[in-house]
């Protein structure tokens, strides 16, 4: 290709997850093919995006100002806290209507392997949380990954004498899987039967 803006377009498509190179091309073409009301709108879409969407202060989840709305909303259940890897489990447990307390994203899993150690986690903003804050648990819903599973277990045995109860997603996922892309009605399952973490 002679065609830099359109090699430009296709390297950031391509470095997308999910999006291989091939894909990228497609899409690429696919815009320049369009309307060009439609290359607007997605360019307008992800400034907006950007300018309007931040990460909560306090939860790591999304957020329109410094707070989001579960940090901000008193009715939630201020004794229970739920620590997921990602902003989008927060949406996925919310989508179940199951979950009624706070929430703390991580930005990831614990992966020897790639290099992610604690220090590249919201570990120790989790720690600072728990320190002011009584909860009675902590309800880890990391993915059911060797990742997760090893990110849960650094989670509980660093608070061990704290005195809070440790649970756990339920089988109901399958091992391996991830908690954005369970059905719905599997991790309202999974939520309701959360286990003791040991
Ligand atoms: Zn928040």
């Amino acid at each position: 290709m002679h065609f830099p803006a359109l090699e430009q377009l296709v390297d950031v498509l391509g470095s997308l997850p999910g999006v291989g190179k091939k894909s990228a091309r497609r899409i690429a073409f696919h815009i320049l093919k369009s309307d060009p009301e439609i290359s607007k709108r997605l360019s307008d879409s992800i400034a907006t995006l950007r300018r309007e969407v931040r990460f909560c202060s306090q939860c790591g989840g999304l957020a329109e100002a410094e707070l989001c709305h579960i940090c901000s909303d008193p009715q939630r259940d201020q004794r229970l806290l739920c620590v997921v890897e990602d902003p989008s489990d927060v949406f996925s447990i919310e989508d179940t209507g199951e979950f009624h307390g706070l929430y703390h994203v991580l930005m990831g899993a614990l992966s020897p392997l790639d290099g992610v150690g604690p220090e590249d986690l919201r570990i120790e903003e989790l720690a600072r949380r728990i320190e002011t804050h009584p909860f009675d648990e902590i309800f880890v819903a990391t993915n059911p990954t060797l990742e997760g599973d090893a990110t849960a277990h650094y989670i509980s045995e660093m608070f061990a004498d704290r005195g809070f109860r440790f649970t756990r997603i339920s089988h109901g996922i399958a091992t391996g899987a991830s908690i954005e892309y369970a059905d719905k009605g599997t991790l309202a399952r999974s939520i309701r039967e959360r286990k003791s973490l040991e």
